[in-house]
Order: structure tokens, then C-alpha cells, then sequence
């Protein structure tokens, strides 16, 4: 049996996990993000679980990180919620302390990575993912691979809808996460309510439109729009036969999906969009899934 590490770094909780190349975990670790904020700390930690784990001969180590990767280098250009990690070369520094190989990628790749082979989309070849939460974070399958260039993902929550719109965390203004995330979906609703009542998780805003509230159904509508606006670009580039969406947000997916498809059907060009599928992720584990099988498919190069 072949067992590598499946690393999941998100900006709470840092997931580890021994686990085979069906995905079936043998080990779990789970660390406040926080406490191993620190390089060296980080390192260290990991050094640890490794030695702890020796029995299962690993075979490599994959991590999914929350940022911009270069990942023929495995070089972390920055995490933009963690500070302290920008320009570091963590793949050639855990090589020479781990004596394994190391494969880094960004966590939206490897995610889609993890619900292509084994999960909601592991039936075709080209598919679109979409990590609704506190931003938009996404990646594309095409032909069974990632699409990726040099630099980690597909920044697809950075695509812009709008000629000017509203200032992203990225210093752009009017990505299209401007229009679906976290943050921005609570501000509106705020704005909706005119200070009169307000919801400080988007469950609630999900919860209230269920219950036919017109504020909270408006949120979703707008929602719905914009993110059908992208998604019908995404469809005409891509030719995709399923759209896959996780995270947070996407817990709201049966308000939104027929909302959302209304909108798809009238912008995308009808040949492109002919038999895609709105389907919602499957895996419990993507995060440490995708991370030990981009170790897998890496080693078997
Ligand atoms: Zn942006």
C-alpha cells in the first residue's frame, strides 16, 4: 500500500492526514492555524507528525495552501490571511528537513483536484469549482488535468463583472467576489434591512429567505444574478458538464441554484451550456484528499 501526506492549511485550522491513494485516511491531525503561524513553528510541527507516522513509509507529502503558489517551485509567494509567508520556498526547505518530496499547490486546486477524482465530478472531464465563502476561490478541470500555468489557480474570484464596482481584497475593483462573498452578502443584507435587523452568518440570511423573508430572498437573487452573469462566461469558455460548489455559502445552493440557472440559461450560448449540471461538492475531506493525491499523480510523472 502507497501512503502519503495530505496537507489541508486553511486560515483556522491546519488538517493533516495519512491517508492511501483511494483517499481513505489512516491518520488525522488537527491544528489551530494560529499556533503554527510561525515558519519555524510550522516546520517544526510538521516534523513531528511526520516522525509520528513513520510506520506508514509515506511515500510524499502534498499541501493545499491558502494563497499564490508557484508550484514548479512549491514557492509561496504570499498567503494573502496569513502574514509573515511572503516569498518563501517552502517546498526546498520541507524536502531537505523531511527527506520526501513536497508538492504545494493552492487550496482551490486541490480541492477540484480531490471532487474530480473521487468526488461529485469524478464521472467527466471537464468541470468547473467554486468555493463560496468568505471570497470566491475556484479551478477548472479541463481534459482530466487542473488547469494551471506556472502561478497556482485560477483566480477566478478576481474575474471582473463590473467596469468600476467596489474595491476587492485583491486592489482590483468590481471582482465578482465583490458580488458573492461573505462579507459583501452581510453588507447587503444590512443595507436591505436599513439597520433593522441584521444577520451576522449568511446561514441566517439562507434561513430567513427560506422562511420567505424579502430582504434575505433579494440577497439571493442579486446573488444569483452575479454569480450566473460569471458563471455563463466561465460555461462559454470552458464547455463544462458540471459546475461543482463548495464552502460555506454554498449550504444556500438550493435557494440559489434555480435562480442562478434562470440567469445561465439566458446569458451563456446554448451549445456551451447544453447538459451542464449545478451539483453541490461531495467529499467531507477534500482539502486533505486533494492534497495526498497532488503528491500521488506528481510522484507517478
Ligand atoms: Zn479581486
Amino acid at each position: 500500500m502507497k501512503t502519503f501526506l495530505g496537507i489541508d492549511w486553511g486560515g483556522t485550522y491546519i488538517k493533516a492526514a495519512v491517508l492511501d491513494s483511494k483517499g481513505k485516511i489512516y491518520n488525522k491531525k488537527v491544528f489551530a492555524s494560529e499556533e503554527l503561524r510561525e515558519k519555524k513553528v510550522f516546520i517544526r510541527t510538521l516534523k513531528n507528525f511526520v516522525a509520528s507516522v513513520q510506520k506508514f513509509k509515506l511515500k510524499g507529502i502534498g499541501i493545499g495552501a491558502p494563497g499564490i503558489i508557484n508550484i514548479r517551485r512549491g514557492f509561496i509567494y504570499y498567503l494573502p490571511n496569513i502574514p509573515g509567508w511572503k516569498n518563501f520556498p517552502l517546498k526546498t526547505i520541507l524536502e531537505k528537513e523531511l527527506k520526501l518530496p513536497v508538492f504545494i499547490d493552492n487550496d482551490a486546486n486541490v480541492f477540484a483536484l480531490a471532487e474530480a477524482r473521487l468526488g461529485a465530478a469524478k464521472d467527466v472531464e471537464r468541470a468547473i469549482f467554486l468555493t463560496l465563502g468568505t471570497g470566491l476561490g475556484g479551478a477548472v478541470i479541463f481534459n482530466g488535468r487542473i488547469l494551471e500555468g506556472e502561478v497556482s489557480a485560477s483566480e477566478v474570484g478576481h474575474v471582473p463583472l463590473s467596469i468600476d464596482g467596489k474595491l476587492c481584497g485583491c486592489g482590483a475593483k468590481g471582482c465578482i467576489e465583490t458580488f458573492v462573498g461573505n462579507r459583501y452578502l452581510l453588507e447587503r443584507y444590512t443595507h436591505l434591512k436599513s439597520n433593522k435587523g441584521k444577520a451576522s452568518e449568511v446561514k441566517e440570511i439562507f434561513e430567513r429567505a427560506q422562511a420567505g423573508e424579502p430582504e434575505a430572498l433579494i440577497v439571493w437573487k442579486e446573488f444569483s444574478v452575479a454569480l450566473g452573469k460569471f458563471l455563463a462566461g466561465m460555461i462559454n469558455i470552458f464547455n463544462p458538464q458540471k459546475i461543482v460548489f463548495g464552502g460555506g455559502v454554498s449550504k444556500a445552493f438550493s435557494i440559489f441554484k434555480p435562480l442562478v440557472w434562470q440567469v445561465i440559461k439566458k446569458q451563456a450560448m446554448w451549445p456551451q451550456a447544453k447538459g451542464v449540471k449545478l451539483v453541490r461538492a461531495k467529499l467531507k475531506n477534500a482539502g486533505v484528499i486533494g492534497a495526498a493525491l497532488l503528491a500521488k499523480e506528481n510522484i507517478g510523472k
